[in-house]
């Protein structure tokens, strides 16, 4: 059985003149979560839009589920490799939930509307049941009292919670969090992480970039250090936390530990 849900392979990525991904090697298996580490610039944001097709990649693989996302132009023996058809690429990111550090509510939505928006829109579901299974999901965030409520009558927190909510209406099969607490007021934090937890514990596969170290510490199963583009270290959160390997981990760890 392949349980490997993500698997990255040599990604490079630049822009203009800048090499922003610099081969970076990665698998995430099913049910597992993996914190992303690493300083402002490193290419965590970019390697996550690599991964749900927002940014196209100048080499290497990156396949989830069996399924490939991103390709090299050119074969190993030269050839040019088929693009990505538009259909494939949004049946592919179908499967991948995305939570940014911004909402990106709509805001003339109540919050159970924009959670039913996209299985309506994409997936087909009448909007009865689309109702039903958001108001399910609102109450699973914590957030059943608040589902007809607007998003400028939610607080930050709750409308993370809002976009996580919407993100797991789409029953992805991989979820990617990119910094999702980094906007918050910091009593806010709290509330999404514990959310983001409770995911975790339910079995379901994470990619989360974050600044949290005590969330990475205590939900990750794996611990990832970026730094100019390259993967530094990778490791159980212990290794990576207590003992790092890399001078550049031990010094990241000191400015923000
Ligand atoms: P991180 O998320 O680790 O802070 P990013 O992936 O956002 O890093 O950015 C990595 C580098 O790529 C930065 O130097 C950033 O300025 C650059 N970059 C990101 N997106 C673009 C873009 N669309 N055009 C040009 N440069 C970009
Ligand atoms: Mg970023």
């Amino acid at each position: 059985m392949n349980d490997v849900i993500l698997a990255a392979r040599g990604v490079r990525k630049r822009f203009g003149d800048t090499e922003v991904l610099r081969g970076i090697d990665l698998e995430v298996r099913a049910g597992e979560v993996l914190c992303i580490i690493g300083p402002s610039g490193s290419g965590k944001s970019t390697l996550l839009r690599c991964f749900n097709h927002l940014e196209r990649i100048d080499a290497g693989r990156i396949r989830v589920d069996g399924e490939l996302v991103g390709y090299e132009p050119h074969g190993p023996s030269g050839e040019r490799l088929r693009e990505r058809r538009p259909r494939d690429i949004r049946r592919q990111r179908e499967r991948i939930g995305m939570v940014f550090q911004r909402f990106h509510l709509f805001p003339h939505r109540t919050a159970v509307q924009n959670v039913m928006e996209g299985p309506v829109a994409v997936k087909g579901l009448s909007r009865a049941q689309a109702e039903r299974q958001a108001r399910e999901l609102l109450d699973r965030v914590g957030l059943a009292d608040r589902a007809d409520h607007y998003p400028d009558r939610l607080s930050g927190g709750q409308q993370q919670r809002v976009a996580i909510a919407r993100a797991l209406a789409m029953q992805p099969t991989l979820m990617l969090f990119d910094e999702p607490t980094s906007a918050l007021d910091p009593e806010l934090v709290g509330e999404v992480l514990g959310v983001m937890r409770d995911l975790a514990r339910s079995g379901m596969t994470m990619i989360v970039v974050t600044h949290e170290m005590g969330f990475a510490r205590e939900v990750a199963d794996r611990v990832l250090f970026m730094d100019q583009g390259a993967v530094v270290e990778a490791g159980h959160p212990d290794e990576v936390f207590t003992a790092p390997r890399h001078d550049r981990t031990r010094a990241f760890l000191s400015t923000v530990l």
